[in-house]
């Protein structure tokens, strides 16, 4: 059995759904993992703030003008009108709990609830377009077998058993539908696996019951080799290893959640990414490939920000990096990339929360500046150092960039560029035309 995920813009209208059901249909009994419709997820969290700011009728309103847009869906989609009332008393009771917060006090125990309402509702509706046309679907709820740990780690064995003892209660079904994204904490308390999580899912069931392979469905086809959204004429890369592939789901290529690599990893399951709208397109697949001795693609990560710490007292001494980095881990802030020097090291951090109490900690040690804005531009490929010239045509391909990092030799697979928000697009396009053009 395999495990497909397809996200919101495969499921985004009821022609989209439509094209998956048949999709889906021919390749036989698996899992399928469904995003919430494209936009969705976006809009609940709109709802939810004003939740959390008390304009009920915004959110009211807000509410009113999705729960119009599906019934349009529902209305597209189904042929029958048992069927089309079937979807609608789904979806509406998943609009009405969502009014039923309007009433009441909003934390984040019932944002959580109403950021799950867009998978339930794709499933529901996915479900019941599949009975409709005759086939034996059946709907694995989520909220029923993913669940995470105290850490906020999944917690496999419980997944395993529970999704096996489900698998089991229908044992003769044509395809198994389940919701991406959602599960519930160490608590019971209805969680996500953070926005995007949902290539997590899938990557988490293919773990759970040994999947021949796990497909993500999106709407490009495959890794390309740079970012499609800054870069014209990228083009797909037809096999990743799995580490090349969690570096780029890491820094910035969007079409792999950075969470999803690990699991499929550590239980040697094969990802393949591939296109709905084009589905004979080869794709992308991630496994243990063979040394290839290639770049692969470059990624990059925004909203970086730099700190450096100088000491000419301290850093001959051991223990000076070890102060510094229980600094982050005292804040829980993960460190991106390091560069040390004899007088100072640099490092740079994504997740700015503490950002204050940190730098006032750091000036113990040292004098500390802080660039903002900064983007970590990322070359991913299989790097092995004894191979020469892979470092010198990057940096030769960026010579006209102020490059304020770099950081090479942590793993086999990368070298990052750490430069300035404003050359980030001129970066990646001129990385594209050194490493992938005229090869
Ligand atoms: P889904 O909703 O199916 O999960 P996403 O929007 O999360 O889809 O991911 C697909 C998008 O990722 C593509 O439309 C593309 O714009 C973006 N993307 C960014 N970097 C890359 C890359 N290197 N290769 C392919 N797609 C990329
Ligand atoms: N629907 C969720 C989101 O938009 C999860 C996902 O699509 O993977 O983030
Ligand atoms: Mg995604």
């Amino acid at each position: 059995m395999k495990v497909l995920k397809f996200g919101g813009t495969s499921v985004g209208s009821a022609q989209r759904i439509k094209d998956v059901a048949s999709l889906i249909t021919s390749r036989g009994k698996n899992i399928i993992v469904l995003s919430a419709m494209s936009g969705t997820t976006n809009t609940l969290v709109e709802i939810s703030d004003y939740l959390y700011k008390k304009n009920t009728d915004g959110a009211k309103e807000t509410i009113n003008t999705l729960e119009a847009k599906y019934n349009k869906t529902i209305n597209e989609l189904y042929a029958s009108d048992e069927y089309k009332e079937k979807a609608q008393k789904e979806v509406k009771a998943c609009f009405n709990y969502m009014r039923s917060f309007t009433k009441d006090i909003f934390t984040m125990f019932e944002e959580k609830e109403i950021l799950a309402q867009g998978e339930l509702m794709s499933t529901a509706m996915m479900n019941l377009y599949l009975q409709e046309n005759g086939i034996s679907s059946v709907l694995l709820p989520a909220l029923d077998f993913m669940r995470t740990d105290k850490n906020a780690e999944p917690d496999t064995q419980y997944i395993k058993q529970k999704l096996s003892a489900l698998l089991d209660k229908d044992p003769d079904a044509d395809i198994y539908i389940t919701q991406g994204y959602i599960c519930r904490n160490a608590y019971g308390e209805v969680d996500n696996l953070q926005r995007g999580g949902s290539d997590y899912t899938a990557s988490l069931i293919g773990c759970a019951i040994n999947a021949e392979e796990v497909e993500i469905w999106t709407d490009i086809d495959g890794m390309h080799n740079n970012d499609p959204r800054f870069v014209e004429g990228t083009e797909p890369v037809s096999e990743l290893h799995f580490e090349e592939a969690a570096e780029l789901a890491y820094f910035g290529a969007k079409i792999l959640h950075p969470t999803c690599v690990l699991p499929a990893k550590l239980n040697n399951i094969p990802v393949r990414l591939l296109n709905t709208m084009q589905p004979d397109a080869p794709g992308t697949l991630i496994y243990n490939t063979p040394a290839s001795c290639q770049i692969k693609a470059v990624a990059a990560k925004d909203n970086i920000t730099a700190i450096k710490i100088k000491s000419g007292r301290m850093l001959l001494a051991y223990g000076f990096l070890r102060k510094v980095f229980e600094i982050f881990e005292t804040y829980q802030t993960p460190i991106d990339m390091i560069a040390t020097s004899e007088v100072g090291v640099s490092v740079t951090i994504d997740d700015v929360r503490n950002l204050t109490p940190i730098l006032d900690d750091l000036k113990k040690f040292g004098t500390v500046t802080v660039d903002n804005d900064m983007v970590i531009i990322c070359v991913v490929g299989d790097l092995e150092w004894q191979n020469r010239g892979f470092e010198a045509k990057a940096l030769d391909a960026l010579k006209d960039i102020p490059v304020r990092m770099i950081s090479y030799g942590g793993s086999n697979y990368n070298i990052s560029f750490l430069v300035r928000k404003e050359d980030k697009v001129t970066a990646l396009n001129l990385l594209s035309d050194k490493l992938f053009k005229n090869k």
